[in-house]
């Protein structure tokens, strides 16, 4: 039991500094609520009788499927069956639609996993190359087969992770610059309609909901969506 605790909180007795150790669990518990907190926000789903504000009918249209108004730039998720605001995708990772009001706590996701991923991976190759020769005489040979299992477990699921969110994470990064959501981008609506080419700190205020640029990296906080001109804003 206790070599279990030993391993799994602090598999390098000592080796490694303890900040580096609480860096870690930092970083894990940003992505859990991150996860957590974008598996379960709503994303942006239109509610039965929307208010639409004077001057915004333009803006708005009907969808075809469930009869609803909605804002341009809505998208109808088939699974979930509603419409919602800037949809981007529907992400059966966290089982949620990634849209206006959640698309924020997706990035923090993508953003914190593929940080978790490389500081594992990290400290998988130290402890293999490093730690595991210098004791290798000490520890009797089962507990130093276990160990390795475990550790090449992890290293692969490490390195595959890691793959796959940088693709993803790149994929949504660009999307976010050049201000088109994942759906826009498949059905090629946008290459016809020109749009006013926005500041990347603009974009991503607006998709975090906040200018403070160290506000873009916290789950635990609320998001208020900011004041720019509809039109500017939504309209594609
Ligand atoms: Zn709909
Ligand atoms: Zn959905």
């Amino acid at each position: 039991m206790g070599l279990r605790i030993h391993f799994v909180v602090d598999p390098h007795e000592g080796h490694i500094p303890g900040i580096l150790i609480i860096i870690f669990y930092g970083i894990a518990i940003f992505c859990l609520v991150a996860l957590v907190r974008a598996s379960f926000t709503d994303p942006g789903r239109l509610p039965e009788n929307p208010k639409i504000p004077h001057g915004e009918r333009e803006f708005w249209e009907l969808c075809n499927k469930c009869n609803l108004m909605r804002p341009k730039r809505s998208h109808h998720c088939s699974r979930c069956g509603h419409c919602v605001r800037r949809m981007d995708h529907h992400c059966p990772w966290i089982n949620n639609c990634v849209g206006e009001d959640n698309h924020w706590l997706f990035l923090q996701l993508c953003f914190y996993t593929e940080l978790l991923t490389s500081y594992a991976l990290m400290f998988s190759f130290c402890h293999y190359y490093y730690f595991l020769p210098v004791k290798k005489h000490n520890l009797d040979l089962f507990v130093f087969r276990h160990e390795l299992a475990i550790m090449r477990l992890a290293a692969f699921m490490g390195i595959t992770m890691l793959v796959g969110i940088t693709g993803l994470f790149y994929t949504q990064l660009i999307g976010i610059i050049t201000d088109t959501t994942s759906i826009e981008k498949m059905s090629n609506c946008c290459e016809e309609i020109s749009r006013p080419r926005k500041p990347w700190q603009q974009t991503f205020s607006e998709v975090f909901g906040t200018r403070w640029k160290i506000l873009w990296f916290i789950p635990f906080r609320q998001r208020q969506p900011l004041r720019v001109p509809y039109h500017f804003a939504n309209h594609v």
